[in-house]
């Protein structure tokens, strides 16, 4: 399943394992279409960036090959060449020990020897300048091919860290950039394991922005948009980074909290609220009141991420009903 699928196939699963009537049918048939075609898009949008990957690669390592068969030819040229000096250096040789052999007079076998050492030293000198010239075009040959795998080393990695991109943006909410609550499940799942290893303690805290309704119906849609982003803002700036944050839903952010025993935990949440309450949220000049409701709870050895949830959601209910702009830790929850 796509990474960005995966929310509504996880409410399609929960919506098939409840009893439903003809309106809730038909609402599950059109989201499952609607899952199939997303899927299908998905799979082509990934097919063809993997294709036009796989096209640019093969290309690559064609001109690799075109560049490593020059080179590999230089290296047989350069063997020709060196086995022809062999042959020639041989016959000279053949030679004087011929002449020496037959002739007694010393000035004709100096002037012949004399005559052969000139002739192979510049057969020699000859062969030394081709090399080096052969040597150069070995060189840019493997200069060039080094700069060939370089790029598409460099390929590879754009193509990877695109992909990453891909996978983090599905786990962000678009609006305030936070994480959403598919991030939530992964997370709080690895947060729930490395508790149940490692000990220590283990704290949740669900924040909802109070009367929420209320400011978008008194200053508008886009200054409550603005007033999220700005919730987001400062709860990520109160946090620590080993704590979490995610925008659950609408107005609710669900933080987790490494290593916060209950009082700890109540701190950390108190300190959400009275900064919320205390930041300057303004809408066109005018002052806009934004308080929230922090319902906290924290793990216990026979716990799950579900039993823990469902606390700390009835603690921020009970703080919503005791007059919001407050925080309730579901161990003081009334009864
Ligand atoms: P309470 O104090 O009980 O939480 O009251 P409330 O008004 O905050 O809660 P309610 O659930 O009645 O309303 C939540 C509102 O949040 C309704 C919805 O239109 C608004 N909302 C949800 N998502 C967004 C968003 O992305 N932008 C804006 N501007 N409003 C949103
Ligand atoms: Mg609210
Ligand atoms: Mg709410």
């Amino acid at each position: 399943m796509p990474v960005p699928l995966e929310p509504l196939a996880q409410d399609i699963e929960r919506a098939l394992g409840r009893p439903t009537d003809e309106t809730g049918r038909q609402k599950l048939a059109a989201q499952l279409i609607h899952l199939l075609v997303e899927s299908k898009a998905h799979a082509q949008r990934r097919q063809a960036e993997l294709q036009e990957f796989l096209k640019a690669t093969v290309g690559r390592l064609v001109q690799l090959e075109t560049a490593l068969n020059e080179a590999n030819s230089l290296n047989r040229q350069a063997g020709a060449q060196a086995q022809q000096t062999r042959q020639i250096t041989d016959a000279q040789f053949l030679q004087l020990r011929a002449v020496s052999s037959e002739t007694d007079d010393l000035d004709q076998l100096k002037s012949f020897i004399r005559e052969r050492l000139d002739h192979l030293q510049d057969h020699l000198r000859q062969q030394d300048q081709a090399g080096d010239s052969h040597q150069r075009r070995l060189e840019d040959h493997l200069g060039q091919l080094s700069q060939q795998v370089a790029q598409l080393s460099a390929e590879t990695i754009t193509l990877r860290s695109r992909l990453d991109v891909t996978t983090e943006e599905a786990l962000r909410d678009p609006l305030t950039g936070a994480y959403n609550r598919l991030a939530y499940d992964r997370r709080a799942a690895l947060e729930v394991a490395r508790w149940r290893s490692d000990g220590g303690n283990l704290s949740m805290i669900v924040c909802d922005i109070d009367h929420f309704k209320r400011i978008n119906d008194t200053f508008g849609h886009t200054a409550g948009d603005k007033v999220l982003k700005e919730v987001v803002r400062l709860l990520q700036e109160q946090l620590r980074s080993s704590d979490f944050v995610a925008r659950y839903g609408g107005e609710e952010f669900v933080v987790i909290l490494n290593g916060a025993a209950e009082d700890a935990a109540m701190k950390i949440a108190e300190k959400l609220r009275r900064t919320i309450k205390s930041a300057p949220f303004r809408s066109r000049g005018e002052r806009v009141p934004v308080t929230i409701s922090c319902g906290v709870a924290t793990f216990n050895s026979d716990d799950t991420l579900e039993t823990v949830f469902e606390r700390t959601d009835a603690a921020l209910y009970d703080a919503k009903a005791q007059g919001r702009d407050r925080c309730v830790h579901a161990s003081k929850k009334a009864a």
